[in-house]
C-alpha cells in the first residue's frame, strides 16, 4: 500500500540521516522514494532522487479523462484511520470519499452469495499448508471435496479477495502468505486523484527525471550511481525499486546469492483500469459506490467503483485482474474501453 510505502522510505531515511550519512542518493520517485527523500529534506539532509520515468508517482497513475483526473494504478487511501498519507491529504484539504469493500453489489446473473464462515476455513486451510504449498494447491484440493460450502460460493470468495487483489495466477501465490488480512475498511479515494497528493510530496525533491539506474557501485568511500551516461558519488543510496526490478540493477560487489535468488523467483501480479464516463446514468445507485461482476469462466472477475461524485459526470472506475484481462487488454484503447463497457452493460441487464 502506498503509506507502507511511504513509511518504509521514511524509515530509510532515518537509519541513513542516524548512520551520519550527508550526501545521500534515493533511487526511485514513488511513495517510497518521496516518503525518503521528504525526509531527508526535513532532517536538513542534501537528497538526490534519481528516477527512470519521465514522471513522479511510480504505480500511483493517472490519466484525464475530460479534463478530470483518474487513478490508473493505487486508489484508496487505505486502512484510513492509521494512513500517514491520508492525515496529509486532510492536512492540505483534499475531498475524499469513502467506499464499503464490505458491501459491493454483485451484478449478472445470480449467485450464491458468500456464507461468513468461508474466509475463516480458508485461512485454516492455508495457514496449515506446506510452506511450498500454492493456494492453487489448497484451493483446488477444496473444490474437489468442497464439503459443508457450495464449489460456486468458494469460486466467487476466491476470486474476488485474492485473484483480483493479487492480479497473479494461484499458482504463483504462497498458501502461508499469499492472502493478506484486513484491507479494504474503510478505504477512501482521492477526488482528482492520487497526484494530487503526490504533487504536493514532491514539492522542493531535487528528483532528476529520466534517468534509470543501471549500476550501483559500493566502495569503502560510498555508493556510485550510474544511469543514462551519469555517473555520481553519494554517501549512501536508498534503493526503492520493486523488488522484482532489482535483478535488473548491476550491484558491485553483487547482491548475496540468497537474496539473488529470491528476487529471481518473484513475479509481478497485474491489475488493469479503465476509466469510462458516460453521458447518462444507467447502473443501479448502491450505497456502498462499489460493484462487482463475475465471469462465466475461471477466476473470470473485475470490480468497479462509481467515481461520479469526482465532478457529477457518471463515471466508472473498473478493475480487471485474472483472464479476463489477458483477453481484453490486447486491443486499443477504445476496444479496451467498448469491450470492458460491455461486459459491464451485460451484467447490469
Ligand atoms: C493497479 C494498482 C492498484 C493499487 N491500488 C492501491 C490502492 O488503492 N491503495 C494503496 O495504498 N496501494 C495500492 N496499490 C499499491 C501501491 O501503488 C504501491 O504499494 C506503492 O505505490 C508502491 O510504491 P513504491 O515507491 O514502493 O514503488 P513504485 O511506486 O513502483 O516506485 C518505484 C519507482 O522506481 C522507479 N524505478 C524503477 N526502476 C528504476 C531504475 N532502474 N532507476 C530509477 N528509478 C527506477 C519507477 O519508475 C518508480 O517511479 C496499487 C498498485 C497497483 C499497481
Amino acid at each position: 500500500m502506498t503509506h507502507g510505502a511511504y513509511e518504509q522510505g521514511v524509515a530509510a531515511a532515518e537509519w541513513a540521516v542516524e548512520a551520519g550519512h550527508l550526501r545521500i542518493a534515493v533511487v526511485g520517485a514513488g511513495m517510497a522514494g518521496l516518503g525518503a527523500a521528504r525526509e531527508l529534506g526535513r532532517r536538513g539532509v542534501a537528497a538526490e532522487v534519481w528516477e527512470a520515468r519521465n514522471r513522479v508517482g511510480g504505480r500511483t497513475t493517472g490519466v484525464d479523462v475530460g479534463g478530470f483526473g483518474f487513478d490508473l494504478g493505487a486508489n484508496w487511501l487505505q486502512q484510513y484511520d492509521d494512513n500517514v498519507l491520508a492525515r496529509l491529504a486532510e492536512e492540505i484539504g483534499l475531498a475524499v470519499v469513502a467506499t464499503d469493500f464490505t458491501d459491493p453489489l454483485v451484478l449478472g446473473p445470480a449467485r450464491l452469495g458468500v456464507p461468513k464462515e468461508l474466509e475463516g476455513e480458508l485461512r485454516a486451510r492455508l495457514g496449515s499448508a506446506s510452506p511450498q504449498a500454492a493456494i492453487g494447491d489448497v484451493v483446488g484440493e477444496w473444490l474437489r471435496e468442497p464439503g459443508r460450502f457450495a464449489a460456486a460460493a468458494i469460486r466467487d470468495f476466491v476470486d474476488a479477495e485474492i485473484v483480483m487483489d493479487s492480479g497473479a495466477p494461484l499458482s504463483w501465490l504462497s498458501a502461508r502468505y499469499g492472502f493478506e488480512p484486513g484491507v479494504g475498511e474503510g478505504d477512501r479515494w482521492i477526488v482528482g486523484g492520487y497526484r494530487l497528493l503526490v504533487e504536493h510530496l514532491a514539492g522542493g525533491v531535487d528528483v532528476r527525471l529520466q534517468r534509470p539506474v543501471t549500476e550501483i557501485r559500493v566502495g569503502e568511500r560510498g555508493v556510485t550511481l550510474v544511469g543514462d551516461g551519469q555517473v555520481a558519488d553519494f554517501d549512501a543510496a536508498i534503493v526503492t525499486v520493486p523488488l522484482p526490478v532489482l535483478a535488473t540493477i548491476g550491484f558491485a560487489p553483487a547482491l548475496p546469492d540468497r537474496h539473488r535468488v529470491a528476487v529471481g523467483r518473484l513475479g509481478m501480479g497485474r491489475v488493469e483500469k479503465v476509466v469510462l464516463r458516460f453521458e447518462r446514468r444507467f447502473w443501479p445507485e448502491h450505497a456502498a459506490g462499489y460493484y462487482r461482476v463475475h465471469g462465466p469462466g475461471e477466476n473470470e472477475i473485475c470490480e468497479w467503483l462509481d467515481a461520479s461524485a469526482a465532478d457529477g459526470v457518471p463515471t466508472l472506475v473498473g478493475l480487471f485482474a485474472g483472464p479476463w484481462l489477458e483477453e481484453l487488454w490486447d486491443g486499443t484503447d477504445a476496444e479496451v474501453a467498448e469491450r470492458a463497457a460491455e461486459i459491464f452493460r451485460d451484467a447490469v441487464g
